[in-house]
């Protein structure tokens, strides 16, 4: 196979485990000059026989692109990967998970040997890189004038969200969205133990769930309007008080059923301090006040 690599920025990957391969793949098909380096060097055959050039060491694929993208297992293994690498000049992308602390800390240690940092946090799975459909896509925060130059080449594997100037905010808006998504897995795993011993088929209820969480979610819209303004009781539906007031009836029914309620109850718990505080008339808004020490 042929590629028109003429006007495609080359690309450095660090780091060929089963994202770093997908990304790899992406830029490859569409024609970037690519060169990889893995620890483990087997690893990076096949690419090789799909036309990437593959380094030695992370040190010489670290000088043979001024882009450099990073998708390691963690912040320590970019520590290591990168430590003989000479950064200077270079457009550092770094696509490894990580908290906003330590990508803060890597972006002021990449600004101090000369590079320019980007951070990422990849919201797909391998199977989703270098398929638009699949809506697939990496959070960035840090420099905009890297982001800027390479939104092109960074769109390639998946799309792109832009997220601000501070390193750290890519992984903060990583890790608020995987946590939302523990807290709706919590309540359907407490919805499937409520008919788990009854003549109810799992899969019968599953479409209503999934379609009853999609209702649900318009929800954060309100509560973001809500936060913004102030006034925790702007356009509430369903008051705290009567919320709180149908909890008891959620707990017996668990109790009925030989349902642990200890996923719920840490919330009903915060909604009832919430309650006692005067925030009867509020949404559950006021929820998010009391979690913020
Ligand atoms: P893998 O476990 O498949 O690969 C890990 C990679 O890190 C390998 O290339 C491995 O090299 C390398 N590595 C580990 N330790 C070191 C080290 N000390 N020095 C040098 N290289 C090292 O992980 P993934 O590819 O799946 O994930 C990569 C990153 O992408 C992670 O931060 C992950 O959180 C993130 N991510 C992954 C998703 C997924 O679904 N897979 C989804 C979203 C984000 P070697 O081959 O030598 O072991």
């Amino acid at each position: 196979m042929t590629y028109n690599t003429v006007e495609k920025t080359p690309v450095t990957l660090l780091g060929l485990g089963a994202m770093g391969t997908a990304l790899a793949r992406a830029w490859l098909a569409a024609g970037h000059p690519l060169t990889v380096w893995n620890r483990t060097a087997p690893r990076a055959r096949p690419l090789a026989a799909e036309g990437a050039k593959v380094a030695d060491s992370a040190a010489d694929a670290v000088a043979a692109s001024a882009l450099v993208v990073v998708c390691l297992l963690d912040d320590a293994s970019v520590q290591e990967a990168l430590a003989g690498a000479d950064l200077a000049g270079r457009d550092l992308v770094n696509l490894t998970t990580s908290t906003p602390a330590q990508a803060r800390e890597r972006a002021d240690w990449a600004r101090e040997r000369g590079a320019r940092y980007l951070d990422g946090g990849i919201m797909a799975v391998p199977p989703m890189i270098g398929v638009p459909e699949s809506g697939g896509y990496v959070f960035y925060s840090g420099s905009p004038e890297l982001f800027d130059r390479h939104r092109d080449t960074l769109a390639v594997p998946a799309g792109t969200v832009y997220v601000g100037r501070d390193a750290g905010f890519a992984a903060l808006h990583d890790v608020a969205l995987l946590s939302a998504m523990y807290g709706m897995f919590a309540g359907a795993a407490h919805a499937f133990a409520l008919i788990r011993k009854e003549d109810i088929d799992p899969a019968s209820l599953a479409p209503l769930l999934a379609d009853w969480l999609v209702a649900m979610a318009p929800a954060v819209h309100r509560t973001a309007d809500q936060l913004r303004s102030g006034d925790y009781t702007r356009g509430v539906v369903s008051t705290l008080a009567m919320q709180a007031a149908g909890t008891p009836a959620f707990l017996s029914t668990a109790e009925q059923q030989g349902v642990s309620p200890e996923l719920l109850s840490p919330y009903f718990a915060l909604m009832r301090r919430r309650l006692a505080e005067g925030g009867g008339e509020e949404d559950l808004t006021g929820v998010i006040d009391l979690l913020v020490r």
